[in-house]
């Protein structure tokens, strides 16, 4: 068996025609641009090439953004200050501020000062909160890209086990609580999980997301399965999964690439959450 590839860049490709459409109607019928600010601080050039990614993206779309560049040794309060202009700033519906930060800045602080309406990476604690209580509110990029990468195969999800490798707040833990919505049977396993081929094993959708090169081998899976691989690695200067794809694409019955798999679905829920955010302050809610 050879498993079914789940092409994110095909599928981003669909989403954000759609999302242009929408972006172009919403300025024609009610004169709003969605608008979003990227603030990032440092040289870290991983953080500087997704900031591109993103960058291109909006502009792609029809979104207007802006994207600061501010130098590592910059002081909190000055980025908490350009978060404040932003947050009052009636042009701008999604602010987002590259992670990770230098040393002298508080994430925790930094996430808290974004006004939650305009939250659109979902890292806000009322957001976070809104995903939890089952409320209405961002949710973040990657598990949202997750999730319509999984809806887009028709695959039902519900009554299904699904096995989630990782608890990051950012990753494991809110597609676990998306898969739970989708009335999935949720497993999550971490570090110091023991025996986690037992778990994977029983999956009918593996999410992997324990930022591990090659943590998942082909007896780790179960045939047929849905595996959607989130792990970026760099390994010799190539960018590999946490799954072993040659492996693993022999047993499974879905399965995406990395790269070209979850990674641009991700930059497009961005544009979706900038959009939604943009036609909120329209229709006043
Ligand atoms: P993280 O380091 O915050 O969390 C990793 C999690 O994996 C932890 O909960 C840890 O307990 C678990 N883990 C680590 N080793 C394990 C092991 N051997 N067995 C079981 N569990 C183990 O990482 P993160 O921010 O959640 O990101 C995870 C991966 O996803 C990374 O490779 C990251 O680069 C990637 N990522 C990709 C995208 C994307 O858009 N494609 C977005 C975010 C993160």
């Amino acid at each position: 068996m050879s498993a079914r590839i789940l092409d994110g860049k095909q599928l981003a490709a669909a989403a954000r025609r759609r999302i242009r459409e929408e972006v172009e109607d919403l300025k024609n019928t009610r004169g709003v641009v969605p608008g979003l600010a990227v603030l990032l601080v440092g040289d870290d050039p991983a953080s500087h090439s997704y900031v591109r990614g993103k960058e291109r993206a909006a502009a792609e779309v029809g979104i207007y953004s802006v994207v600061e560049r501010l130098p590592a040794d910059l002081p909190q309060r000055d980025l908490l200050e350009k978060i404040e202009a932003y947050n009052a700033d009636p042009r701008i519906h999604g602010i987002l501020v590259q992670l990770p930060l230098p040393d002298q800045i508080s994430p925790e602080a930094v996430i808290a000062a974004i006004r939650p309406d305009k939250d659109v990476d979902g890292f806000h604690p009322w957001n976070v909160g809104q995903l939890y209580s089952g409320g209405e509110g961002f949710v973040p990029c990657t598990p949202a890209g997750i999730l319509e990468m999984i809806r887009s195969t028709g695959e039902p999800v519900a009554g299904r086990h699904a096995v989630v490798v990782g608890r990051s707040g950012i990753v494991g833990r809110p597609v676990a609580q998306l898969l739970l919505q989708e009335n999935a049977t949720v497993t999550i396993c971490h570090s110091r999980t023991r025996d986690l081929a037992a778990f994977t094993r029983q999956a009918d959708i593996l999410v992997a997301a324990a930022g591990r090169p090659g943590l998942i081998t082909g007896e780790m899976v179960k045939p047929g399965a849905m595996v959607i691989d989130v792990g970026v690695n760099r390994v010799d200067g190539r960018l590999v999964g946490d799954v072993r794809f040659d492996e693993v694409r022999e047993v499974a019955g879905w399965l995406t690439p990395v790269p070209g798999g979850v990674g641009p679905m991700t930059i497009t829920m961005l544009l979706y959450n900038t959009l939604w955010s943009a036609k909120r302050t329209v229709n006043g809610t």
